[in-house]
């Protein structure tokens, strides 16, 4: 049976910090494929300030370009509507019946997993790995896994940064070459995304 792992968000821009978090999913979980799926309207979080799909989705794309098993999806965003994971995970079965499936969220999305929409019916289609996104997180991660019971933590080295970070020091004119890949941070100048 395949092994697939669901690494979704808002990606708004997609940033090191992903990116660092899938490179520790390939070393530390056996996957025979990752898909990194942008959402369509995200339902957990307010959407100011939000790129386009196409935007988005491009972003990521030039993010992973190069990094083996690691596939974009468009699946939610075609699906249009809001992006509710239990949905993409029926879609995905359907797609792929012989293939299991691995949710990968930091401390922050495992925290609220318990308010998502269906959230027990997406124990039941899959498991989930969460790993902290900052320093002094993983009491509370371990504490919210064990809760739900079905949640395996996996040991990363935290790299905490957030899009919401990129974008403000992009709206203040500051550096983040350190914070993106080079190609990434190309295609927003070009574009002129988040300046204002
Ligand atoms: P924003 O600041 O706009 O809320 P974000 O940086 O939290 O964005 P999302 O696209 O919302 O990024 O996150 C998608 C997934 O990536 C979530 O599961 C989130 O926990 C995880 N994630 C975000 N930042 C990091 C990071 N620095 N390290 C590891 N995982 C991260």
């Amino acid at each position: 049976m395949e092994h697939f792992c669901l690494y979704g968000g808002t990606f708004n821009p997609i940033h090191n910090g992903h990116l660092h978090l899938i490179r520790e999913a390939a070393r530390l979980l056996e996957f025979d494929r990752l898909l990194l799926i942008p959402t369509n309207i995200p339902p957990h979080k307010a959407a100011a300030d939000l790129a386009s799909n196409r935007d988005r989705l491009e972003m990521a794309r030039l993010a992973v370009a190069g990094m083996e098993n690691v596939w974009v999806s468009d699946i939610e965003q075609r699906a249009k509507g809001k992006s509710f994971t239990v949905l993409t995970l029926e879609r995905l079965r359907y797609l792929f019946p012989d293939t299991r499936f691995t949710l990968l969220m930091g401390t922050d999305m495992l925290c609220t997993f318990d308010k998502w929409y269906r959230w027990k019916d997406i124990l039941q289609m899959a498991d989930l790995a969460a790993f902290a996104r900052n320093d002094g997180e993983q009491a509370l991660l371990e504490r919210k896994a064990a809760e739900l019971g079905k949640a395996r933590v996996i040991r990363v080295e935290p790299l905490p940064l957030s899009s919401t970070m990129v974008r403000e020091k992009l709206r203040n004119g500051e550096d983040v070459s350190a914070l993106l890949p080079p190609a990434v941070l190309s295609y927003i100048q070009e574009k002129g995304l988040y300046v204002k």
